[in-house]
């Protein structure tokens, strides 16, 4: 799950961290009030779920009240990477002398939090990782031992070499990396973490994802959540309980299970098709999930040809057609459909495909198959 920066600042400021005092606002107005109150420059941010804000000129500078409304109503109308801005922060503005970046990501290869920092923070950070990557250091975590005073007082030494600020830096690491286990992120991030002219250490910028499987444990994180941030497919596919992540492809994918799903996304590609999607409904799936999903995979207009993909062990293949048939009674669908179902109910669910007038494909090679031809006839 994805949070806001304020709600990231709130939660490393709970870790110790500094962090520039800060107020919401959706208002104009109210930001001329807040930078009144806090006296002196201040930085306006747009808050939507998107990076590369201060490019897209949602991170702005202003020197006294006036300024700070004239650049709030401008981010206020804007729309970053196809986000509606509908608040910002209005912070205090810190004298930078040098940006860093700090971040600790959950890292597949290693199987580990990796903890990254590098002397280049600051806007162009995936520059720097994709054409000078040496300037990022990584240090794997060992999570059983968690980040050492020593594994931190070197990443610090490792970007700055005046041995009071390396101190306040390591401090900042230490906090991140608290943070970042104790409310379970995939990533946490601090870029640019800066330092100024006169050597104190300040996070001015915060994200963090949340590992999903984790927010039962943290309700107040989970409270965090902006549904206003998400597609209306995300949001039906999490009320639903379904697993969604659209792609780019034409083959619509309604499986169960996410082995089968991905070894459909795989054959799909291995027969020269695209999956548009990956969709798992899970076990023991009602009607109204395939409801759901249809509805989530049609509303993708990229979307040229449906499989549905079932093996029928604790879900039910005569569940699934009833949810077929029921789906498309509701709402006609307009690109063909193909469904493979086997397992139980298998005979039952045939019948009730039959009486609609559905196809049921004879094996899942032959499913695939048949998909990626009608996908391609759409183009
Ligand atoms: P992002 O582009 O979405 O990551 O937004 P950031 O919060 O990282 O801001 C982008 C850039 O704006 C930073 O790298 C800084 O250079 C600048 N910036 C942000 N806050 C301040 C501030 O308080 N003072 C100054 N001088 N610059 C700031
Ligand atoms: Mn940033």
């Amino acid at each position: 799950m994805k949070i806001h920066e304020y709600q990231a600042r709130d939660i490393l400021r709970r870790y110790g961290v500094a962090i520039p005092r800060y107020e919401v606002v959706s208002d104009a107005r109210e930001a001329r009030r807040v930078a009144a109150e806090i006296g002196g420059p201040v930085v306006v941010k747009a808050q939507v779920h998107a990076g590369g804000r201060g490019k897209a000129g949602g991170v702005k500078l202003a020197k006294d009240p006036d300024e700070a409304e004239a650049k709030a109503r401008a981010i206020l109308g804007m729309s970053i990477k196809g986000l509606a801005v509908k608040r910002v922060i209005v912070a205090r503005a810190v004298d930078i002398e040098k940006e860093y970046y700090a971040g600790v990501v959950v890292d597949r290869a290693t199987k580990k939090p990796v903890f990254m920092v590098s002397a280049a923070g600051g806007i162009d950070i995936e520059e720097v990782a994709r054409e000078t990557p040496e300037k990022i250091i990584k240090h794997p975590v060992d999570p059983a031992k968690g980040l050492s005073a020593g594994d931190a007082a070197r990443l610090a030494a490792a970007v700055e070499p005046r041995p009071g600020i390396a101190a306040g830096i390591a401090d900042v690491l230490a906090k991140l990396y608290a943070a970042f286990v104790g409310v379970d992120c995939s990533l946490a991030e601090i870029n640019p973490l800066v330092v100024t002219p006169a050597g104190d250490v300040w996070a001015i910028d915060a994200k963090m994802n949340i590992d999903d499987n984790a927010l039962f444990r943290h309700p107040d994180i989970e409270a965090l959540r902006d549904t206003g941030e998400e597609t209306r497919e995300d949001a039906l596919a999490r009320e639903a309980g379904l697993s969604y992540v659209k792609l780019d492809g034409k083959v619509g994918c309604l499986v169960n299970g996410a082995g089968l799903a991905m070894t459909t996304m795989d054959l799909i590609k291995y027969y020269g098709g695209e999956p548009a999607n990956f969709l798992d409904i899970g076990g023991s799936s009602s009607p109204d999930k395939v409801v759901a999903a249809l509805d989530i995979i049609t509303s993708d207009p990229g979307v040229r040809c449906i499989l549905v993909n079932i093996f029928g062990g604790i879900t039910r293949c005569d569940d699934v057609a009833n949810g077929l048939v029921s789906a498309l009674a509701a709402k006609p669908v307009k690109v063909p459909i193909v469904a493979r179902l086997t397992g139980t109910n298998e005979a039952r669910a045939r019948e009730i495909l039959a009486e609609h007038e559905l196809v049921a494909a004879e094996s899942m090679d032959d499913a695939v198959q048949k998909a990626v031809e009608l996908s391609r006839r759409g183009a």
